[in-house]
C-alpha cells in the first residue's frame, strides 16, 4: 500500500500519536494481525473540513470478511476466550474503558479529523461516554444469569426433575456501524457483545474508519486474545458480505432504515439474529407554559448537535401557537450565532457535514423545502467555499407532506410547525414512519406524563433533549429499529437461552 501525503495545514495542534497514526496507510485487524486487504486495495478517508485526504485504509471486501469470520469462529470455538471466567472478561473490558479515558484527547482529535465534529466534544462525549459504556458492561459480564425452574411435567407423574436455564453467548457477531458517532456506535455494540463472551467482526463506516482502527490497538493493549475482535474496513459491499455470511450468528446494525431492510433480507440465509438501530425524524414539542429560555437552548441543541447528524435529532419542532412566532424567532437567532468551523478549532460549535455525498443530500433538501414553499428564518444555504459546511436552517410555513417534514435529512435543518391546545399534538407528532425519540417542554407535570405516554417513540425526554444514559435502554419504535441497546438489557441482544431439564 502507498501512503497518501496528508494535508497538514490545519493539523498543527495534533497530538503526536495522531500524527503518527495518520502518517501511514492503516491496515485492518484480523485474527490478531494487522493485515492488508486480500486484494491489496486501499481507499482514502477524507477530512470533511477541507475535502482533502487524511490517509488511506485497507479496502476490505467479501474475501476479507470471510477471513475475519474464520478468525472469529476459531477464537470462539477453540480459543482461550470462551474458557475465560466472567471476571477475566470484566477486567479486560474495564481496561479498555480506562485506556479510552487516558487517551481521550487523541481519540477526540482523530474523530474530529475524520468526521468533522469538534475535537473537544469527540473527546468529552464520544470517547468518555464510550469508556463509560465499556466499564458499565465490564460490570455486567459477571451478572449474566439463568434461573432454576420448578417444572410440573404433568405427563411424567411421580417424576423428579432439576430444570434450569443458561444464558449463553450467541457466537460470532457482525457489528456494522455508521459515521455520525463512529467510536460511540461501535462501543454501544462491542461492549455488551464482548461482556457476554461473543467474538466479533466490526465493520466501521467507509467515511470514518480511523477511530475503529485505533480502538483495535486498545483491545490489543488491554490483552484481548487474537481473533476476539476483528476490524474490517470497507464499503457497503463488506457490510453486505458480513450480513449474508452463513457462519455469522448475529448482526447488530446501526445505520439507515433503507440499509436496515437490506440487512434483514441478507440475514435470511442462515436466519441469523438481527438487531437494528435505524433512522428517525423525531418530534420536539414545546408547550406555551414551558420555561422559554431553557426550551430555546434545548430545542436548538436538539437539531443542531453533531451538525444535525443524529439519528435522534429533534427535527420536527412543534410549538404551541401562542408562542410560535417568538419561539421560532429565538431559535433562529440562537442558531445563527453558532460558530461554524473545522472540528480541530476549539471554538467551533458547528462543524462540516461528513462527506460530499451528505453535503449534496442536505443541499437537495434545502432546495426542496424552499421549492415547496417553506420559509427559512435563518440559513438555507452552504457556508463558506471550502469543505462540507451548511448554515443552520430553521424552516417555517411548512406542510406535513413536505419532504423536509417527512424524511430524515441528517443535517442542521429543522422544520417548525404550530399546534393548538384543543386539538393536541400527539397525532401530528406520531405522523412519521419513525419512532426513535421525542422531546417535551412544559412546566405542567400532568401534561408531561400524558404526552410522554401518547408519543410512539423509544425514548422520551422531558425538559431536556438527548437525555441519554448508559443505564437507560435505547432503541426505536416503528421503522426506527428492532431491539434495545444500552442498559443491562443490551446483554439480551448478544445471548441466547438454553433450557436444561434433568430427570433425577
Ligand atoms: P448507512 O445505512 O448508509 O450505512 C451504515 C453502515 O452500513 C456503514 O458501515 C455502511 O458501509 C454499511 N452498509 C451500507 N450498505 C450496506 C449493505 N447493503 N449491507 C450491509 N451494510 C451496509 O448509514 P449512514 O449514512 O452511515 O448513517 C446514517 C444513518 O444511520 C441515519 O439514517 C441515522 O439515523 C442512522 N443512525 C441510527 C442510529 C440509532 O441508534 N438508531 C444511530 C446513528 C445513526
Amino acid at each position: 500500500m502507498t501512503a497518501v501525503a496528508p494535508d497538514t495545514t490545519h493539523h498543527t495542534a495534533l497530538h503526536q500519536r495522531v500524527r503518527d497514526f495518520i502518517s501511514a496507510d492503516r491496515p485492518m485487524l484480523i485474527g490478531g494481525e494487522w493485515v492488508s486487504s486480500a486484494s491489496g486495495r486501499t481507499f482514502e478517508t477524507i477530512d470533511p473540513a477541507t475535502a482533502r485526504p487524511i490517509t488511506s485504509v485497507a479496502h476490505g471486501d467479501a474475501t476479507d470478511i470471510d477471513r475475519a469470520v474464520r478468525a472469529a469462529r476459531q477464537a470462539f470455538d477453540d480459543g482461550p476466550w470462551t474458557r475465560m471466567k466472567p471476571n477475566e472478561r470484566e477486567r479486560l473490558l474495564w481496561r479498555v474503558g480506562d485506556i479510552l479515558t487516558e487517551r481521550a484527547e487523541e481519540f477526540g482529535q482523530l474523530e474530529a479529523l475524520d468526521n468533522g465534529k469538534a475535537a473537544t466534544i469527540a473527546a468529552a462525549v464520544d470517547t468518555q461516554w464510550s469508556a463509560d459504556i465499556f466499564r458499565y458492561n465490564a460490570g455486567l459480564a459477571t451478572k449474566i444469569t439463568g434461573s432454576t425452574v420448578d417444572v410440573s411435567m404433568p405427563f411424567v407423574p411421580g417424576g423428579e426433575f432439576h430444570a434450569y436455564t443458561l444464558r449463553e453467548p450467541v457466537g460470532v457477531c457482525g457489528l456494522i456501524v455508521p459515521w455520525n458517532f463512529p467510536l460511540l456506535m461501535a462501543s454501544f455494540k462491542l461492549a455488551p457483545a464482548l461482556a457476554a463472551g461473543n467474538t466479533v467482526i466490526l465493520k466501521p463506516a467507509e467515511q470514518t474508519p480511523l477511530t475503529a482502527l485505533l480502538l483495535g490497538e486498545v483491545f490489543h493493549e488491554a490483552g484481548f486474545p487474537p481473533g476476539v475482535v476483528n476490524i474490517v474496513t470497507g464499503y457497503g459491499e463488506a457490510g453486505a458480505a458480513l450480513a449474508a455470511h452463513d457462519d455469522v450468528d448475529k448482526i447488530a446494525f446501526t445505520g439507515s432504515t433503507e440499509v436496515g431492510k437490506k440487512i434483514v433480507d441478507a440475514a435470511k440465509g442462515n436466519l441469523k439474529k438481527v438487531s437494528l438501530e435505524l433512522g428517525g425524524k423525531s418530534p420536539n414539542i414545546v408547550f406555551a407554559d414551558a420555561d422559554f429560555e431553557k426550551a430555546v437552548a434545548g430545542s436548538v441543541a436538539a437539531w443542531m448537535f453533531n451538525h444535525g447528524q443524529c439519528c435522534v435529532a429533534g427535527t420536527r419542532l412543534f410549538v404551541e401557537r401562542p408562542i410560535f412566532d417568538d419561539f421560532t424567532a429565538a431559535v433562529a437567532e440562537a442558531a445563527s450565532q453558532a460558530k461554524i468551523g473545522p472540528g480541530l478549532d476549539p471554538s467551533t460549535e458547528l462543524g462540516p457535514l461528513v462527506s460530499q455525498e451528505q453535503f449534496d443530500r442536505v443541499s437537495g433538501y434545502l432546495s426542496a423545502g424552499l421549492a415547496d414553499g417553506a420559509r427559512a428564518l435563518t440559513g438555507g444555504k452552504r457556508w463558506g467555499d471550502e469543505g462540507f459546511f451548511i448554515e443552520p436552517t430553521v424552516f417555517v410555513d411548512v406542510e406535513p407532506s413536505f419532504s423536509i417534514v417527512q424524511e430524515e435529512i441528517f443535517g442542521p435543518v429543522v422544520a417548525a410547525m404550530p399546534f393548538d391546545a384543543d386539538t393536541g399534538v400527539a397525532a401530528a407528532a406520531n405522523d412519521s414512519i419513525y419512532g426513535l425519540a421525542a422531546g417535551i417542554w412544559t412546566t405542567d407535570l400532568s401534561k408531561a406524563h400524558r404526552t410522554a405516554r401518547q408519543i410512539k417513540a423509544g425514548s422520551v425526554w422531558v425538559n431536556q433533549y438527548n437525555g441519554f444514559d448508559t443505564a437507560m435502554p435505547f432503541g426505536g419504535y416503528k421503522q426506527s429499529g428492532w431491539g434495545r441497546e444500552l442498559g443491562s438489557s443490551a446483554i439480551e441482544l448478544y445471548t441466547q437461552t438454553k433450557a436444561v431439564n434433568i430427570s433425577l
